[in-house]
């Protein structure tokens, strides 16, 4: 519908959000400082975005009100959580540039969507998704094979930080655990034996010009990201090149415009399986705020507003660590206390950024910490450092 001749969107033209959320106040924070001003649409009246953004439209994700006046408002809209409604998206498309846009983002909510995307992508990236299932009603359940036992039941929607599935190892776990989560349609994936894991975040323009950043090692706790290191210790030339050439081909197979991350697994045979995508800015890739020459906010904002994309080149290696509301209590009671900042600011190569959040929960994410150095041996002792410090 817009071509691709459509002007670029200069500053101080605003930008619109979808999502309050820390990545949307982030992304405001970048566009800020280009010149822009940013308007977020949010129905919590205290969010982080809307602490930082010009104009909060407090409204839900779907109100027909609140969405035409964010068009109204702005040159450009984008999204900071991947489960806004697709419909909303649309709906914004018919008066004002989107990106990413309703198609990209109602694939990368569904599991089962991304799935059989990344299946019909393989012949152009080269990788596969993890064997698979449907499990949507008690004969799928009936004919499981073992072949993908053990695995994993993933809910096919909404899921995220490793919510919304159970590990099972017989089709009777398979059962328990569909019926625990409410008989919603699932995915029963294999398990398979990881070696590490990684992402890549990559950028594509309206024109199709896409650019790649070096891929990130990340290790989860919980189900939650807890550190994310670039470059990766275990990640070999090989393996690098072939998820960055797989994750240029599924953006372009996708047609997608913004900024989108891919998780991979790479198995302890060496071969790379592709997990997920989130189609926004990524917590693994915060690094790059630091690290970067564009940061993927900076790079979002670029990518939304039709300018030509930003260098994806890494100045300094990284660790990034991810700051969950845990590390404000001590016990097991509900005293918190406020970490000791002044002492992890005193480390090296320290950058904290602290999302507003004034609620510490457990395995909430209130900030994260990103140590730069001049070699990875050096970012990774400041950050044992700071792990020891938080406690
Ligand atoms: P989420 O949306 O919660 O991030 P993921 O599919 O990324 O869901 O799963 C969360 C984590 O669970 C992954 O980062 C990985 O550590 C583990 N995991 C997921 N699927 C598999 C699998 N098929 N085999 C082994 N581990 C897996
Ligand atoms: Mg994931």
């Amino acid at each position: 519908k817009f071509s691709p001749i459509l002007p670029a969107a200069h500053p101080p033209a605003w930008l619109g959000v979808m999502g309050g959320g820390q990545l949307g106040r982030m992304f405001a924070q970048a566009a800020q400082a280009m010149g822009y001003q940013v308007a977020v649409l949010e129905p919590a009246d205290a969010c982080p975005a809307g602490q930082v953004a010009q104009r909060l439209v407090n409204a839900g994700y779907s109100d027909a009100a609140g969405l035409d006046a964010l068009a109204a408002q702005c040159a450009a809209v984008t999204t900071e959580f991947e489960n806004v409604p697709a419909d909303s998206l649309s709906r914004l498309a018919q008066s004002v540039f989107v990106a990413p846009n309703a198609h990209g983002v109602s694939v990368a909510q569904d599991r089962i969507a991304e799935k059989s995307f990344f299946v019909g992508c393989a012949p152009k990236s080269g990788v596969l998704p993890a064997p698979h299932k449907v499990i949507a009603a008690q004969e799928d359940i009936d004919a499981i094979g073992d072949e993908l036992l053990p695995g994993i039941l993933k809910t096919v929607r909404m899921g995220y930080d490793g919510k919304g599935q159970v590990r099972v190892k017989s089709r009777a776990d398979v059962q328990a655990a569909f019926e625990s989560m409410g008989k919603v349609t699932c995915l029963l994936e294999k398990m398979l034996p990881l070696a590490y894991e990684v992402s890549v975040l990559t950028a594509r323009g309206h024109d199709g010009e896409s650019v790649v950043y070096p891929i990130a090692e990340n290790v989860h706790r919980d189900g939650i990201l807890f550190t994310t290191t670039v470059p990766g210790p275990n990640v070999s030339d090989e393996s690098a090149l072939k998820a960055q050439q797989a994750a240029q081909a599924i953006v372009a197979e996708l047609g997608y415009v913004g900024v989108l991350c891919i998780e991979f697994f790479v198995l302890t045979d060496g071969s790379l399986v592709v997990n997920e995508m989130a189609p926004r800015p990524h917590n693994s890739g915060h690094y790059t705020m630091d690290a970067c020459v564009t940061s993927q906010f900076a790079q979002q904002v670029r990518a939304m507003a039709r300018l030509p994309l930003g260098d994806v080149r890494q100045h300094s290696p990284a660790v990034m660590l991810n700051i969950l509301g845990d590390v404000w209590f001590t016990d097991d009671s509900d005293a918190t206390r406020e970490p000791a900042w002044h002492e992890i600011l005193a480390l090296p190569g320290a950058n904290l950024h602290l999302y507003g959040k004034d609620d510490p929960r457990r395995a909430r994410k209130m900030g994260h910490l990103t140590f730069v150095a001049p070699t990875l041996a050096q970012a990774q002792q400041q950050l044992n450092a700071a792990c020891a410090i938080l406690g």
